[in-house]
């Protein structure tokens, strides 16, 4: 590291310094390390191998005089013809009137711009003058703040090359760059900043990115490996043969990939290191019933089983299915959600302390303060990724160390999984329940909404139920979509021979319990709602699931509303109601219509969305990435983590010279503190 100030380059004085610092940069390292977020090709090219739209850079003669028109507002276009090899093309310039005598017929000229194949028209966006430098043939483009211009910013990089050549140390030994033909530090910093060709850029990027997602590595295999050493001990006693027999309770048989969590689970269990472990599995694969029989063991070993949900709704349906898979063999179960309150909140406090509460339900309720486990053996989280990284934590510092299973339906591309949930073993369920019928998912224009009111009709003749989704809660000024309060009161109108349900988050989580309950027992037909419904939430009755406004969602979520239908033997529908307005929304309403897949799905949307707004928000703990793109980046994560694992469980690692700077940055990183080096 080069923590010499900035002030240090050339020509940066203490306001200049000022600047750097609010971009965040206030040492040397930081400067030569601060990478430009996009290139301009100024590379001379043939104009058959430019692309319409495309922008490009091109050299020829001037052809004609140039022309000016002056329009209002001072605006003027100047233009001439040019001919670029044996073609003739029109070069067209707005609002620099002042170039018109500076262009002359015959001049050579170089011109940069967005290309027109059809008008066979150059846009210029740049005149480059008499030779075209070499230099300047891709040039990088920096985000900068205040005063500061990027060719500033240019020239203090290189003066800071100039000056520091030489002294930029390299983490990465030369066993380890070899391997890969990766360049060194500071050769692929230069790449970056002052990249000859994209050839080169490509290979200082590479070199970086693994470097960055190296590091990543070693945080996620350092951390994994810590958690093992330190849940050392930790074993679950289960009965295996009382566990059998609870298999062998369940009103069907488990599916080949059930059986294989469950052994994967239960193994986890009985090791003596803690179970860290994410259970993934397409909606309605069948995961409740795989932490079921997991809390079960749990009890078998007389410890407490905890299952953690996001909502009151899923808490409560959570309760009531377990209840009755727990009925025959004498289980306490009980409830703890914020509505809990007064009397009965006190009285199932002090039995969960007790022990006389052998399973317990809840919401982030239950990682409360006041509430206390008597001997917490294990703990399950559904649909984790809505649970934020500190709340896990929390939760995994309950009890006496319990091992951890967090569920997710939300499928994880592989990239993400080893990226956020690198330092967890993960369990897959990727086979669904035998005789379900795949959900047929229709696109319908809002002009289209008649017949799909007719279609939820005749479904609900056959004694069906449907769900109706809309974006919002109340009409909104800003936006014209479709809001639950006003579709509740047409579709009241509508099906006026039915019973209509509305559902939103504003309701009190009782009003929301009875709406749904009502929902179940088929007292209304049609539920109108938010996405609150999105999770879990299971009425096997109803088959028609109709969104509006559904260019509005991500395709995870439209797969999660998806998921509540198709729950059991009946055909199932997904009509979606969308007008898209940009490529991308047709192109998720197109892949929801071919998919029921929810592994396919979720690489898609990470394709389209990136992986920032996978997770929805900065919950996910991924850190921000500088160079690395988790989705493009994707073998090289593989390979940094491979390195990584091998790496940190190796002698060499802990004592060779050779990594001693990657050692002293984990430590400055704080990574190394919680490792015991012995
Ligand atoms: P998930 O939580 O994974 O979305 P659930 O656990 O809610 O799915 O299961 C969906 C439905 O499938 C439930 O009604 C459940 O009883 C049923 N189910 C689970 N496993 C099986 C199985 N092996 N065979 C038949 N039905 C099953
Ligand atoms: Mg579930």
């Amino acid at each position: 590291m080069i923590t010499e100030s900035i002030t240090a380059v050339q020509g940066i004085g203490e306001k200049k310094a000022e600047e750097l610092a609010s971009m965040g940069i206030f040492n040397v390292q930081d400067l030569l390390e601060y990478l430009p977020y996009r290139y301009e090709d100024y590379q001379k090219k043939d104009l058959s191998e430019i692309a319409h739209d495309e922008k490009a850079t091109i050299e020829g003669k001037v052809h004609s005089e140039p022309s000016l028109r002056y329009f209002p507002k001072k605006k003027s276009r100047l233009s001439f013809r040019m001919l670029i090899g044996k073609y003739l093309i029109t070069a067209v310039i707005f609002n620099r009137p002042f170039l018109k005598s500076q262009i002359t017929l015959g001049q050579s000229l170089t011109i940069t711009g967005k290309w027109d194949r059809n008008k066979m028209t150059l846009t210029v966006s740049d005149v480059h003058f008499g030779t075209f430098s070499d230099d300047r043939k891709i040039e990088p483009v920096y985000s900068v703040k205040g005063t500061l211009h990027g060719k500033t910013m240019r020239k203090f990089i290189f003066q800071a090359f100039k000056q520091f050549s030489g002294q930029i140390p390299d983490p990465l030994p030369e066993k380890l760059r070899e391997v890969y033909r990766l360049p060194e530090k500071e050769a692929a910093l230069k790449m970056m900043h002052f990249p000859e060709s994209f050839q080169v850029l490509k290979a200082g990027r590479r070199r970086l990115a693994y470097e960055e997602l190296l590091f990543f590595q070693f945080k996620m295999q350092i951390f994994r490996k810590w958690n093992r050493q330190q849940s050392e001990g930790a074993s679950l006693l289960y009965d295996r043969s009382r566990v059998d027999l609870f298999i062998q309770s369940l009103p069907f048989q488990l599916t080949e990939a059930q059986l294989r969590v469950v052994e994967e689970i239960l193994k986890d269990l009985s090791d003596t290191s803690r179970m860290n472990r994410l259970l993934q599995g397409d909606v309605g694969s069948g995961k409740t019933v795989v932490a079921a029989i997991a809390l079960y063991a749990a009890v078998t070993a007389n410890r407490q089983g905890a299952l953690m949900v996001p909502t009151e709704i899923l808490a409560e349906q959570h309760f009531q299915s377990l209840k009755e898979l727990f009925k025959p063999f004498g289980i306490t179960v009980a409830l703890l959600t914020s509505s809990v309150k007064g009397k009965l909140r006190k009285e199932t406090l002090r039995l969960l302390s007790e022990g006389e509460i052998q399973i317990m339900v809840g919401t982030h309720a239950l990682i409360q303060e006041e509430v206390d486990f008597k001997n917490l053996g294990l703990v399950i989280t559904d649909e984790q990724h809505r649970f934020g990284v500190n709340q896990r934590r929390v939760l995994r510092e309950k009890g006496e160390k319990p091992d951890v299973l967090f569920m997710t339906a939300t499928p994880i591309p592989r990239t993400l999984a080893i990226s956020a949930f690198g330092d967890m073993d993960v369990s897959t369920i990727d086979v669904m329940p035998a005789g379900r019928k795949p959900i047929i998912t229709h696109w319908a224009k809002h002009g289209m909404l008649e017949r799909v009111l007719d279609f939820i009709r005749k479904e609900i003749v056959n004694g069906r139920q449907a769900y109706v989704i809309c974006p919002l809660i109340e009409e909104s000024e800003k936006v014209d979509v479709q809001n639950a309060i006003d579709v509740h009161a047409q579709l009241s109108q509508y099906f006026h021979e039915y019973e209509v349900g509305l559902m939103h988050g504003r309701l009190h989580s009782s009003e929301k319990d009875e709406v749904m309950r009502q929902f179940a027992a088929n007292q209304c037909q049609i539920l109108v709602s938010t996405t609150v419904v999105e999770v879990g939430v299971n009425v096997p009755n109803a088959t028609i699931m109709v969104i509006y406004d559904a260019e509005r969602f991500g395709l995870s979520q439209l797969h999660q509303l998806r998921g509540r239908v198709g729950r059991g033997s009946e055909q199932s529908y997904c009509v979606l109601i969308a007008d898209p307005k940009t490529e991308e929304g047709q192109e998720r309403m197109r892949i929801m219509t071919e998919t029921t897949n929810g592994f396919e799905l979720s690489e898609k949307d990470l394709e389209l969305r990136g992986p920032g707004d996978f997770f929805g928000n900065k919950q996910s703990g991924l850190p921000a990435f500088k160079v690395a793109d988790l989705v493009h980046d994707y073998r090289i994560l593989e390979t940094a983590r491979n390195d990584a694992a091998k790496l940190v469980n190796s002698d060499e690692f802990w004592t060779d010279e050779m990594y001693a700077l990657i050692r002293e940055i984990l430590t400055n990183e704080g990574v190394l503190d919680k490792e015991r080096l012995d």
